[in-house]
């Protein structure tokens, strides 16, 4: 592809390096207003603001830009037009090309990202991703209701187990290199906090465990944890690949239909298990 440009493009004239991405290479150079960083005037940018001025006419959406309540991509289609999948108006428009915004910050970010900082980051979250969801978990366990191990619990749970990594993506997106790097950030997150809550079940809470429940919680308990987080890291996946790929906010809501989905099944095993519990079989 770069070998096609022409010789006055643009980016023919940036220092060498590695070869960047589509979406980055037609960004113009970044304006500089004196007084402020390129980064304050791209957090602020009005570009990254909600589609809502008044007397700005429509137009047609000229690059993958995704309905930011489903994820469908609007390519084509007109601003303020209702998505053909949701039927939802999408309230953000892609930034006029050349003006500064959250993409001109995102790929400046991403292209002197360094890799040393996002494998650390990395190792970080794999270690602490389990022990944060536990504290996260205790604190919320301090309000009791009785829908608490069917609705409260697994809501929590799910969320926790997967907030480091959401944490990155929301605020450092061009820390994360490839989205199998979330899936193992998420799968260490389950795994550490199945782990610790394998322990406090069976050293603390239970006193003389049976073989049974020992087997139970290190098989379908672990797998559980780690089935319903491997299903809410593709809600995460998905935020932060709409970001990467389209160079905007990350788009939170895109995660909802995972999580739920993750909750439910984690809310229905709980919600058997109690029942099978209240019929005289402990688990
Ligand atoms: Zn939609």
């Amino acid at each position: 592809m770069l070998s096609e440009e022409p010789p006055d493009n643009p980016s023919s004239i940036d220092p060498p390096g590695p070869p960047r991405q589509r979406a980055e290479d037609a960004q113009p150079p970044v304006q500089r207003i004196p007084g402020y960083t390129s980064e304050e005037l791209a957090r602020h940018s009005v570009f990254n603001e909600l589609n809502i001025f008044p007397g700005r006419p429509n137009e047609v959406i000229q690059t993958d830009w995704s309905c930011s309540q489903c994820g469908y991509n609007l390519r084509g289609l007109m601003t303020g037009e209702k998505c053909p999948e949701c039927g939802s108006i999408e309230l953000f428009r892609p930034p006029p090309p050349g003006q500064i915004s959250y993409a001109t910050w995102y790929a400046e970010r991403k292209k002197n990202a360094s890799n040393l900082k996002a494998f650390l980051l990395l190792v970080v979250i794999v270690i602490a991703g389990g022990p944060f969801a536990v504290v996260g978990t205790f604190l919320s366990q301090m309000i009791p209701t009785f829908l608490g191990p069917i609705v409260v619990g697994p809501s929590i749970e799910e969320i926790m187990k997967i907030s480091l990594i959401l944490l990155v993506v929301e605020t450092r997106p061009f820390l994360i290199r490839r989205q199998d790097e979330i899936t193992f950030a998420a799968l260490a997150g389950a795994l550490g906090f199945a782990f610790i809550e394998n322990l406090l079940y069976l050293k603390v809470y239970i006193p003389n465990p049976t073989l049974e429940l020992e087997i139970w919680r290190w098989t379908v308990c672990t797998m559980l944890h780690v089935t319903c987080t491997l299903i809410a890291s593709r809600g995460v996946i998905a935020v932060w690949r709409a970001t990467d790929e389209q160079m905007r906010i990350p788009m939170v809501q895109l995660m909802y239909r995972p999580i739920l989905i993750a909750i439910v099944v984690h809310g229905s095993y709980n919600a058997i298990v109690t029942l099978v519990g209240i019929a005289g079989f402990d688990f």
